[in-house]
């Protein structure tokens, strides 16, 4: 692998070439730029709802649950002025529910004041606004000369200059690239050149066989002259944990038993779950009883879900009752209520069988 003193030689020739460069990124981000819908007429609140809304996931997720949202909470007032129950409704199923508060929050924040914020550090100062999502707005919305630096950000930049390095991990890797992203922003467009950026990273750069053919920044990079640019960034491998979790389903006549999340909590707050078999201090139930077993990864974490039929028994109904978190929901009032993501997928396919 190269050393630093290499980066920092392509990082300065990268710098010098900074004209050339943006010319041929922005050329190819007017042309091949996908039409989507926050780019179409864009607005404040456009951006605001898209960057919430596309932290840890993908576009094309992203697509139904933007429109559904704009359909029904159209501004800031409209949003500022909806229920909970409402946004967590039309976030249903998009997942890290804490961005759907946060996003409400400020809303609320922002149809206070007389107009919006306008500088990252302002922008920061709101609920859910981190340094990536302060880059992004402000520099769309207001032309702010902030640089967006993100996994993909990291990766071009890491293969435009070379660079050779083991990071600890993502933050370390967006700390170490945030001069060289801040020194390639364009004064006049930063909200077309970070778009561009972003563009680029999820659509040609990409991690696994990245388009060098049709890459229109191919002629400054380092990796592509190399012939190896999937070598970069590197990055220490995440340590995987495994945790297993038991669930219960019970039914009883046509409810069916669900925990709702403390309004403290920091992920699931106000949403529902099928139940864990910790919550009613059972032990495993036994194998003749497992409806299903379902697996997900949730950041580091590799989650084995084992589902199992309980039936109720006066001295489980005791326990129930003594749990202000366990509620008997009535079938028919489930498309009510929000419940987590893949609960809800878990539910519909057992009440199919
Ligand atoms: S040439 Fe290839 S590796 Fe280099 S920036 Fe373009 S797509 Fe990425």
């Amino acid at each position: 692998m190269v050393s630093s003193d290499y980066f920092v030689a392509h990082s300065a020739k990268l710098i010098a070439q900074r004209r050339s460069f943006q010319k041929a990124l922005h050329a190819w981000y007017r042309v091949h730029q996908r039409p989507l819908p926050w780019r179409l007429a864009p607005s404040l609140y456009k951006t605001v709802v898209s960057e919430f809304m596309l932290q840890q996931t993908q576009v094309k997720t992203v697509l139904p649950y933007f429109d559904r949202w704009l359909h029904a909470l159209p501004d800031f007032i409209a949003l500022a002025a909806a229920s909970e129950s409402q946004v967590m409704k039309l976030w249903e199923g998009l997942g890290y529910y804490s961005r759907a508060r946060n996003l409400h929050k400020l809303a609320q924040q922002i149809a206070a004041q007389p107009k919006p914020p306008r500088t990252p550090a302002e922008w920061r100062e709101l609920p859910g606004i981190g340094p990536y999502t302060a880059a992004a707005i402000t520099s769309i919305a207001f032309a702010e000369p902030a640089a967006v630096v993100d996994g993909n950000v990291v990766r071009i930049l890491a293969r435009l200059a070379g660079e050779g390095r083991l990071f600890r991990d993502g933050t370390a890797a967006v700390k170490y690239f945030t001069p060289l992203a801040d020194a390639l922003v364009i004064a006049s467009q930063p909200g077309e050149h970070n778009q561009a950026m972003m563009e680029l990273g999820a659509t040609v750069c990409v991690r696994q066989n990245p388009l060098c053919s049709s890459c229109p920044v191919a002629g400054f990079c380092q990796a592509h002259s190399h012939g190896q640019p999937e070598k970069f960034p590197r990055l220490q491998p995440k340590l995987i944990e495994q945790r297993a979790v038991t669930r219960l389903w019970c039914e009883f006549g046509d409810r069916l038993l669900l925990r709702r999340g403390h309004a403290q909590a920091k992920r699931l707050a106000g949403l529902y779950e099928l139940p864990e078999a910790t919550d009613l201090q059972c032990p495993t139930p036994s194998a003749k009883l497992l409806i299903a077993v379902k697996r997900r990864a949730i950041t580091r974490y590799q989650i084995t879900e084992s589902i199992y039929r309980l039936t109720l028994t006066p001295a489980l109904n005791k326990k129930i009752k003594a749990q202000a978190d366990l509620e008997w929901i009535p079938f028919d009032r489930l498309p009510s209520i929000t419940l987590s993501g893949p609960h809800k997928k878990w539910i519909e396919e057992q009440r199919k069988k």
